[in-house]
C-alpha cells in the first residue's frame, strides 16, 4: 500500500462524534465545578490529580470507561515514545528547554507510583523494552537515536545479537542484526489503571455518568459556561476534553492537524513463558508483550490495513491483519509458530501533525483560548507516556492556573490553531511486516 501524499484531505476526515448507546435511566445535575469528557487514560488521570487538588469533577462517558484506545492498546509504556522521540524532543526543547525524556519518565514514576497506592495495583512491570534491528539500515537508525535518547538522559543501551539472544533466548537468533534495550520501560493493565483511578477518584468525591454524550461546549461571555449533552445542558466552571481522535468534532479549530488512525492487536491463547526479559518491539512499527497469565498481546500499524488505517473513524477489525501479525511474530519467535489466536479488536490512535501532543487551553471557534476550557488530545500512539504527566500539568493549570510540576508550553494547542501543517509522521510510518 502506497503512502498516500501530505496534501491528501483523507489525512483529515470530517470529524466524527463517538459512536455511542444513550442510557435514558442517567439523570445530569444542573451544574458541576469541573466536567471531564472522556473515561480513557487521561480522562481518568485528569479526576485523580484534580480530586486530589480538593476540586469534584464530573466525568462524562459517552460510553464504558476504557471502551476507547485506552481499553484496546497493547500496554506498553515506552519512554523513548518509539520513532517520535528526536522530533518532539526538538520542539520541546525549543519552547521549554526541557527534555521530552523528562515529561515521559515522570509519567513512568507516576505509573510505578499508582501501582502501589491503587488496592489491587495495575500489574505495573518495570520489565525493558527491547527494539528489535533486523538490518544494517534499521541498525544505524537504532545507533543514532539510541545517541540522541541517552544525550537527553533517557537511559538505553545497544546490544549485539549475542547480547540480545542472552536477555531473550527464544528469539532466532538469524532475525537480528542488535537491539536497542530500555531497561526503565514497563508494561500493565490498563483496565486496572483507568478502572482503578476513577475509583479513587470517585472515593476522594469525583461522579461519572456514562451513556452520555458531550454534543458541544457552550461558551456564553467570552468564557467556558458549560457543555450540550444528549440529555440536556450542563453548566461549569471549567471543562476538560479527553476524547482522543474524536476531539476535532468538538473543536473543529484543531480538526487539520490530528488524525484518526486505526490500529489492531490481536491475542494468542495462554503459552508457556517466552519473553522472559521485557516486551519486544519490531523497529517500533510492531510490538508485543506477554501477560503474566501467558496470553501473548501483539499489536502495531500492520502495513496492510486498508489505507494503512489513516484517516479512518472505524474501529472494525479486518481479518487480514491477525494472521499477518501472528505470521510476524512466528519470523521472531519460531516456538510460536502455531500459538492460536483467540482474539483481534482495533482501536483509534490520534495522531498531531508535528507529533507533539496537545494538551493546554481550549481554541474557542475563532481560534482564540477559551477561558475556563482545556483539552489533551494528539498522543499520537503513546498513551502511556503522555497521560499521567499531561494530565496533571492540565490539572493543576485547571486547579491553581499554572502547571507547576513541569512547564506545559510545549504543548499548547495553539501550535496547531489556524495553519494545517505537513504529518511530520508520515516519512517513517512505512510498517514493517515481512
Ligand atoms: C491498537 C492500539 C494499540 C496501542 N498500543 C499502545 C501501547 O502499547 N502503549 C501506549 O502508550 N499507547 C498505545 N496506544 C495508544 C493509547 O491507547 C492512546 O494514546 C490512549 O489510550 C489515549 O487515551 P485517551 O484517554 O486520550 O483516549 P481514549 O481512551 O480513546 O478515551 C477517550 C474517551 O472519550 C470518550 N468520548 C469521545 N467523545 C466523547 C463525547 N463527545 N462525549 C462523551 N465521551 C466521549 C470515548 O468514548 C472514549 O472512551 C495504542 C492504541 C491502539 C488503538
Amino acid at each position: 500500500m502506497p503512502i498516500p501524499s501530505a496534501g491528501e484531505t483523507r489525512y483529515f476526515p470530517t470529524p466524527e462524534r463517538v459512536a455511542f448507546e444513550p442510557d435514558p435511566a442517567v439523570e445530569l445535575p444542573s451544574g458541576a465545578e469541573v466536567i471531564v469528557v472522556g473515561a480513557g487514560f487521561v480522562g481518568a488521570w485528569a479526576a485523580y490529580h484534580l480530586t486530589r487538588a480538593g476540586m469534584r469533577p464530573l466525568i462524562i462517558e459517552a460510553n464504558a470507561p476504557a471502551s476507547g484506545a485506552s481499553g484496546r492498546l497493547c500496554g506498553l509504556a515506552l519512554a523513548g515514545v518509539g520513532g517520535h522521540f528526536a522530533r518532539v524532543n526538538a520542539l520541546v526543547r525549543a519552547s521549554s528547554g526541557r527534555s521530552i525524556a523528562e515529561y515521559t519518565c515522570r509519567s513512568l514514576d507516576l505509573l510505578e507510583a499508582i501501582d502501589a497506592e491503587l488496592p489491587g495495583g495495575i500489574e505495573w512491570e518495570r520489565c525493558g523494552s527491547l527494539d528489535l534491528l533486523t538490518d544494517e539500515r534499521q541498525e544505524a537508525e537504532g545507533r543514532a537515536m539510541a545517541e540522541i535518547q541517552r544525550a537527553e538522559g533517557l537511559p538505553v543501551e545497544m546490544l549485539s545479537t549475542e547480547d540480545v539472544i542472552a536477555k531473550a533466548p527464544a528469539l532466532d537468533a538469524a532475525q537480528v542484526r542488535g537491539a536497542k534495550w530500555t531497561p526503565g520501560d514497563g508494561q500493565l493493565n490498563p483496565f486496572k489503571l483507568v478502572y482503578g483511578l476513577l475509583e479513587a477518584a470517585h472515593r476522594m468525591g469525583a461522579r461519572s455518568v456514562r451513556g452520555v454524550r458531550v454534543e458541544s461546549v457552550v461558551a456564553r461571555s467570552g468564557r467556558v459556561w458549560g457543555v450540550e449533552t444528549s440529555h440536556g445542558v450542563v453548566q461549569a466552571g471549567a471543562v476538560l476534553l479527553a476524547t482522543n481522535a474524536w476531539t476535532p468534532a468538538l473543536v473543529p479549530s484543531i480538526a487539520a492537524n490530528l488524525t484518526p488512525i486505526r490500529e489492531h492487536v490481536m491475542v494468542t491463547e495462554r503459552l508457556p513463558r517466552v519473553l522472559r526479559q521485557g516486551f519486544e518491539t519490531n523497529h517500533c512499527n510492531e510490538y508485543w508483550r506477554q501477560e503474566p497469565t501467558g496470553e501473548l498481546l501483539i499489536g502495531g500499524h500492520a502495513a496492510t490495513d486498508e489505507g494503512m488505517g489513516i484517516g479512518t473513524y472505524s474501529t472494525t477489525a479486518r481479518s487480514e491483519i491477525a494472521p499477518q501479525l501472528a505470521r510476524l511474530l512466528g519470523r521472531f519467535h519460531p516456538s510460536l509458530r502455531d500459538a492460536r489466536v483467540v482474539r483481534v479488536w482495533a482501536g483509534l490512535l490520534d495522531f498531531a501533525s508535528l507529533e507533539v501532543p496537545m494538551a493546554g487551553a481550549l481554541p474557542a471557534s475563532d481560534g482564540t483560548p477559551l477561558p475556563g476550557g482545556f483539552l489533551v488530545c494528539g498522543l499520537t500512539g503513546h498513551g502511556l507516556p503522555y497521560s499521567a504527566i499531561l494530565a496533571l500539568l492540565v490539572s493543576e493549570l485547571i486547579s491553581s492556573g499554572a502547571s507547576r510540576t513541569l512547564p506545559l508550553e510545549p504543548f499548547d494547542p495553539q501550535r496547531y490553531v489556524g495553519v494545517a501543517r505537513e504529518p511530520t509522521w508520515l516519512a517513517p510510518f512505512e510498517g514493517g511486516l515481512g
